[in-house]
């Protein structure tokens, strides 16, 4: 491998030399704009679970990005040949990955973070609902929104589907800290009226009338998207889950979030609430809650059924395994949702879960696949698709956002560790990129993420 990428970099000097003496090199008469970054690259342009090779790597890569696009991705040499005008960012020393997608995650659960030694319920009484009633007051929900973008982009998250709170100023205040720091930030109004706090119930006219105002104010402005938000049909009466439908009507292009099939007990008191349905998720589908832009947090319990109909519908389900851990949820059949077509994406669930690394999450879903049941042998380029490209495709955003493809966003992370860390001393000697990017996923943390741009334009240094 060193010798190859010593070979690439003579190759380099050699043409860079050739183009010199041509007087090519120089030339200035036909600028070519944009920045060329070099550095080694990994990115799925298609699905590793459905295609063989399905991972692109360019170890002496090249990323020419010109007015926030991805313009070209390949080797630097044939990029720099074919744009020699363009401004070179050597990288080298780090791996550029496509900028990193959660499909599941709480804002207002920020401080709720290594709360243990709980299940769902016990957990959301104890732990996350007494923080979730803070959010009233928006001066401090302003102060966690601030705290809770900057953590997604420190750790590499360009784009997240977000839980916003119970109060319409908290999730406004989300919608702004989200727009000031430039990343995507996809939430909305979180619905419930029975079953947790009085605090936190709302009546189904008031839900409708604040998230219609917050669509108004946040939906498609900028990099910002609105998404329908019932907490779960737990908490959620017929009448709110018709709300949501309404909602999903008036508007083009809202996406929709809730959570499915967690804890074995949420699901026999849904049961218990909602006696006319077969099974937890034809709660959603009386409502017409679900198909493409929709995404279920967790699935932990499904049925047959569940997950055929999951798939012909195109209903996307995150997994969150590092949550389902932490609350002894139960182990994801990653398996035979893969198998039967539903569209997987991670999520790290803070507060139910044990932080903002993507990477982390990737690396959960390969650990907790190791020792499940019938679970699956989830490689590298596997990890990678689902921490990007698979959370593209359950926003509906895969023609946006997600790899590196011409003509994409150019959401970016930069990874390079610290010196003297362990990942800097594995990727010393890696002999293979999927070597090398396998060891980012065991050992990446918010430390070695030294650069996060969305749309070209850095947002976290
Ligand atoms: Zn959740």
């Amino acid at each position: 491998m060193i010798a190859a990428v010593l070979n690439l970099l003579l190759n380099w000097n050699l043409a860079a030399a050739d183009l010199e003496k041509s007087g090519k090199g120089t030339e200035r008469s036909i600028p070519e704009p944009g920045e060329l970054l070099r550095a080694p690259l990994f990115h799925t342009p298609r699905n590793p679970f459905l295609h063989d090779r399905a991972m692109e790597c360019h170890w002496d890569g090249g990323l020419l990005i010109r007015d926030g696009r991805v313009a070209a991705c390949g080797d630097f040499e044939t990029l720099r040949t074919a744009n020699p005008s363009a401004m070179t960012t050597d990288l080298r020393g780090g791996f550029l990955l496509p900028g990193l997608i959660d499909t599941h995650i709480h804002f207002p659960q920020l401080r709720v973070l290594g709360c243990l030694g709980r299940s769902l319920l016990d957990w959301l009484e104890e732990c996350a609902l007494p923080e979730e009633a803070r959010m009233a007051d928006e001066s401090y929900a302003r102060q966690i929104a601030r705290g809770f973008v900057h953590a997604l982009a420190s750790h590499g998250t360009t784009t997240a589907l977000v839980f916003g709170a119970h109060f319409a100023p908290a999730t406004a205040a989300l919608f702004e800290a989200g727009r000031a720091s430039g990343l995507r930030i996809v939430s909305g109004l979180v619905m419930s009226d029975r079953k947790l706090r009085p605090e936190l119930h709302q009546t189904p006219e008031a839900a409708y009338r604040d998230s219609s105002d917050l669509i108004r104010c946040f939906h498609q402005r900028g990099r910002l998207l609105y998404a329908v938000t019932p907490r779960f049909a737990l908490s959620t009466s017929e009448a709110m889950l018709e709300v949501c439908q309404t909602l999903r009507q008036e508007h083009d292009g809202l996406r929709f979030q809730t959570h499915l099939n967690e804890n074995v007990r949420e699901i026999a008191e849904v049961a218990g609430f909602f006696p006319w349905a077969s099974d937890y998720l034809a709660v959603y589908e009386r409502f017409a809650l679900g198909g493409r832009g929709a995404v279920m947090a967790h699935d932990v319990h499904p049925t047959a059924s569940e997950i055929e109909r999951l798939a012909a519908g195109g209903t996307a389900v995150a997994h969150c395994p590092c949550s389902n851990a932490a609350l002894g949820s139960g182990l994801f059949a990653l398996k035979r949702h893969v198998k039967a077509g539903v569209r997987v994406a991670l999520g790290t669930d803070v507060g139910g879960g044990t932080g903002f690394g993507m990477l982390k999450e990737a690396l959960h879903a390969y650990l907790l696949q190791r020792v499940a049941p019938e679970g699956a042998l989830v490689d590298a380029a596997q990890m990678l698709y689902l921490a990007t490209r698979a959370g593209a495709e359950a926003l509906g955003l895969e023609n946006e956002i997600g790899d590196f493809e011409a003509g994409k966003a150019a959401d970016i992370v930069y990874i390079r560790p610290p010196v003297d860390t362990p990942l800097a001393a594995v990727l010393e000697r890696v002999e293979s990129p999927e070597q090398a990017l396998a060891a980012i996923f065991t050992l990446a943390g918010a430390e070695s993420i030294q650069e996060v741009r969305v749309e070209g334009s850095v947002v976290q240094k």
